[in-house]
């Protein structure tokens, strides 16, 4: 039960997260605008998307997510040159996740990259909702209440500090070292990747 099965919408880039607890609590709402640029780029942002702008976000350490098939279809966009690295399968333009850089333990899967039919059970419930002055509506007071922002991001540091001291930075399957596996294409503002082929 403690692996969550991975794939793009195709399923040419599959893979897994291991080690998956629902104790473990690390899923996250982002409201924030980035986040949404993103899915638009990728014209995903339907499937992507909830009806308040955010994206469902599943946090875990590099070395606990696998990709098993499909490498070449791995694709890295940023918003600006400082922005995150936002991965993506560019076969169907499937959000993947995000990451810091290649020094941060932390990967932020997006939901749409899971597709494992018990993955509510595996990952449990929403703990935290961040970046709310992003969200394009009003959030329901009550799913803000159950999943305050503040505190999780405190406990999150600690789970970094413990996943980098315990080793679980490497591997990491999108940077070789320090540098990325790909090269990023840096988003200008307002446009959108094409599907399929404009990126390479
Ligand atoms: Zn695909
Ligand atoms: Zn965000």
């Amino acid at each position: 039960m403690d692996n969550l099965a991975l794939q793009c919408q195709c399923g040419t880039v599959r893979g897994r997260a291991i080690r998956v607890y629902p104790v473990d609590g690390t899923r996250v709402v982002c409201y924030c605008r980035d986040c949404q640029a993103f899915a638009h780029a990728l014209n995903a942002a339907e499937r992507v998307l909830d009806a308040q702008g955010g994206t469902d976000i599943y946090q875990l350490p590099p070395a606990r997510l696998q990709i098993h098939q499909g490498h070449d279809q791995i694709r890295c966009l940023r918003l600006s040159s400082k922005g995150l690295y936002r991965w993506y399968a560019g076969c169907c333009n499937t959000p993947i996740g995000n990451t810091l850089g290649p020094g941060v333990p932390l990967v932020g899967l997006i939901h749409s990259f899971i597709s494992d039919p018990f993955a509510e059970q595996k990952i449990g419930p929403v703990r935290a909702r961040v970046n709310l002055k992003g969200a394009t509506a009003e959030i329901p007071r009550d799913s803000v209440k159950t999943a305050p922002g503040q505190v999780y991001m405190r406990k999150l540091l600690l789970r970094m500090l413990l996943w980098k001291l315990t080793g679980k930075a490497r591997p990491n399957p999108f940077f070789m070292g320090k540098s990325p596996r790909v090269t990023p294409i840096i988003l200008s503002p307002g446009s959108a990747v094409e599907h399929n082929g404009a990126t390479d």
